[in-house]
């Protein structure tokens, strides 16, 4: 896991508790400084998803498999998206995961 700034610190985000989350790198990387999406959707901008503030049940779920992540809302789409959740490398572990029993978590 890596330290993501929720506020990016080119966006004037501060290195505090508040504005810290862990994050694996690869969704790390496609986030890079955004702080909003596009709801593929509706196709609106939205603010990401801030795990600090919200709440992950209420804006995404787990595909019936166990391996994809989905949105419910604007906000969940549009973070799925954005950090490419669903990538093919995430894909084979999390099914990986599924087979051992590890996944999806009890959340
Ligand atoms: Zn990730």
């Amino acid at each position: 896991m890596t330290y993501d700034h929720i506020q990016p610190v080119s966006k004037n985000g501060k290195t505090s508790f508040e504005n810290l989350c862990l994050a694996c790198r690869i969704c790390n990387e496609f986030k890079s400084d955004a702080t909003e999406a596009v709801d593929p959707l509706l196709g609106e901008t939205v603010p990401l998803f801030n795990p600090r503030t919200q709440k992950w049940s209420e804006h995404f779920t787990w595909g019936l498999d166990g391996t994809r992540v989905e949105g419910l809302t604007a906000v969940g789409r549009g973070t799925v998206a954005r950090l490419r959740m669903n990538n093919p490398v995430i894909i084979v572990a999390r099914g990986r995961w599924v087979i051992s029993g590890w996944h999806p978590p009890n959340i």
